[in-house]
């Protein structure tokens, strides 16, 4: 956890997202993250509430981000503050959503034709482009580059990172009986150093429970599975043993 003499002030809002309400603070170099309990799938043409989600995300984010960083990963993550609020640094957000995955599924499974769950023989990293209008469309290495979303030296962070995450993630999960199927990273810019940012939740990442394969994650409200904050509980219980 960075050093902070004092925990800044939340003061006006600076943006609404779909899932989360970010703050200024009354220092220029953090931001508060409020988790909100809204559920939105396929760019927002389905939206919902999931009861509590804002608390078991930030608790969740917190546990993610918290270990993380004691393995030496660079992170936004600054405190847990309450129930719904998390302490961050302020980031220069890098507009691409990094996606890692381990089984097929989701999007990968629709684009190739191939049933979910099948275990890739090694870790796959995608890039999309964060765009709501424009549906964040897939997108490449060569992409990110020409167009400055990010250079070659940072992309090389980010990708390092990410798999790095995925080793340490994919382990972590394992051990609480959980399987890390596929999820989503953002990252940023502070002080010329690229960091992990956003949250790490059923919302951003398929998890299965390991023996049953039942989907612990927002699948199960974007396909109407229902018992969604069951699942949600059930995954923050495991990783908080
Ligand atoms: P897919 O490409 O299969 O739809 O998603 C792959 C993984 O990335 C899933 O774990 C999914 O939750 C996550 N993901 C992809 N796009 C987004 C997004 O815009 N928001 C969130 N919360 N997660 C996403």
């Amino acid at each position: 956890m960075a050093k902070l003499k004092k925990i800044p002030v939340r003061k006006e809002q600076i943006y609404e997202g779909k899932a989360k309400v970010i703050f200024k603070t009354s220092d220029p170099d953090h931001h508060i993250m409020y988790f909100k309990d809204d559920a939105t799938a396929f760019n927002a043409q389905k939206k919902g509430t999931i009861v509590n989600k804002g608390v078991i995300n930030n608790a969740m984010s917190a546990r993610m981000f918290e270990f993380l960083e004691k393995k030496g990963v660079k992170t936004h993550f600054v405190k847990k503050l309450s129930d719904r609020e998390m302490l961050v640094k302020k980031l220069e957000i890098i507009p691409v959503e990094v996606i890692v995955r381990n089984l097929s599924a989701g999007s990968l499974s629709k684009r190739l034709g191939v049933e979910e769950g099948l275990k890739l023989k090694e870790p796959i990293l995608e890039f999309c482009y964060k765009s709501d209008p424009l549906g964040d469309p897939f997108i490449n290495d060569y992409i990110v580059r020409a167009f400055g979303f990010a250079t070659k030296a940072e992309l090389k962070v980010i990708s390092e990172t990410a798999l790095k995450v995925n080793k340490l993630m994919s382990k972590f999960f394992d051990k609480r009986g959980i399987i890390l199927v596929d999820y989503k990273l953002e990252f940023g810019r502070f002080k010329g150093k690229v960091l992990l940012g956003d949250e790490i939740t059923p919302d951003g990442c398929r998890l299965w429970d390991k023996k049953t394969r039942e989907k612990l994650d927002k699948d199960r409200f974007r396909r109407d599975l229902g018992n969604i904050e069951e699942a949600y509980q059930k995954v923050l219980a495991k990783i908080s043993e």
